[in-house]
């Protein structure tokens, strides 16, 4: 069984700064890090290569930085990693994004199953993982908690959660699936794993060697425009109705809701 898990490299923080003129994401100074949605993506991975045997690829699309990531990937035990990096790459949308990892899978003789993260914790836009799916003409499963090979790996069995409750839902293999972070605890690297990392080749994939069309990729290949990003203003603190009745605070919670044209 061959896996393959997308990680993507994001900065380590929520509190994601936006340079207004640019209006591009500020890293400098922030430490990179795996996107952690993405940790339990290779956790799963590594889980069923423990039980089942499976050979784990993870690749990662973003600058030559992004190395570290895939370092990290390896420190953990997962077999082989590729950095999808080239100029030609620049200003991709998720649209381009998700045909350009779809054609570095393709290149590395597709997969039996595809783990990606729910979502990113700095684009979050969650649309890379269905995306991948749709490029290779293959079922997507999104939000999973749980997972099982049935049929000796001919399909799988995944616990998909939505608001008040989840679904179980059975697939055929090939299959992309984005996970949660209820899926498990990610382990820790071994020190035979940082060892093996320090010194591996990250070898590089470009545009050329998947196969990507020039018109597909970069800004050329990206529908979404952005004409304005921002960072909300902070919430100001809120009104605290207490030291009355219930009855009194109801009513006056009403009156609040009515002045404040709520209700
Ligand atoms: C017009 C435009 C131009 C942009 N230009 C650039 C640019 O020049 N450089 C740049 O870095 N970003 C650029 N971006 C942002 C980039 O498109 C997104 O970060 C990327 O497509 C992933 O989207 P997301 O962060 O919402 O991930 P999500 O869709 O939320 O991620 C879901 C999952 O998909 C997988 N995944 C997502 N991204 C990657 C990746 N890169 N590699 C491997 N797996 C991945 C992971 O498993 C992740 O958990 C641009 C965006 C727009 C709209």
């Amino acid at each position: 069984m061959h896996i393959v898990v997308c990680i993507k490299q994001v900065p380590n923080t929520t509190d994601v700064r936006i340079n207004p003129e640019t209006n591009t994401l500020v890293r400098d100074g922030v430490e990179s890090i795996i996107n952690p949605f993405d940790e339990n993506a290779i956790e799963a991975a590594l889980q069923l290569k423990d039980e089942h045997g499976a050979k784990v690829t993870v690749i990662s699309m973003g600058p030559p930085q992004a190395e570290s990531a895939l370092r990290d990937a390896l420190a953990l035990g997962c077999d082989e990693v590729r950095l999808v990096s080239d100029r030609a790459f620049a200003g991709s949308d998720t649209w381009a994004t998700s045909y350009a990892l779809a054609q570095a899978i393709k290149s590395l003789g597709g997969a039996d199953l595809i783990l990606c993260g729910k979502q990113a914790i700095d684009g979050d836009t969650a649309q890379v993982g269905p995306g991948i799916a749709e490029f290779l003409g293959l079922p997507v499963v999104t939000y999973i908690r749980k997972l099982e090979l049935l049929d000796d790996g001919a399909r799988v069995r995944v616990e998909r959660v939505f608001e008040d409750g989840y679904e179980v839902i059975e697939s055929e293999m090939p299959v992309v699936l984005t996970v949660l972070k209820e899926m498990n605890i990610p382990r820790l690297p071994s020190l035979k794993g940082r060892m093996r990392a320090k010194r591996a080749e990250i070898p590089v994939l470009s545009a050329e060697a998947i196969g990507a069309e020039e018109e597909k990729v970069g800004l050329k290949g990206s529908p979404t425009r952005v004409v304005r990003i921002f960072s909300p203003p902070k919430k100001t603190g809120g009104m605290r109705i207490d030291g009355t009745s219930p009855l009194d605070a109801a009513r006056l919670l009403v009156e609040k809701l009515k002045e404040q044209r709520v209700i």
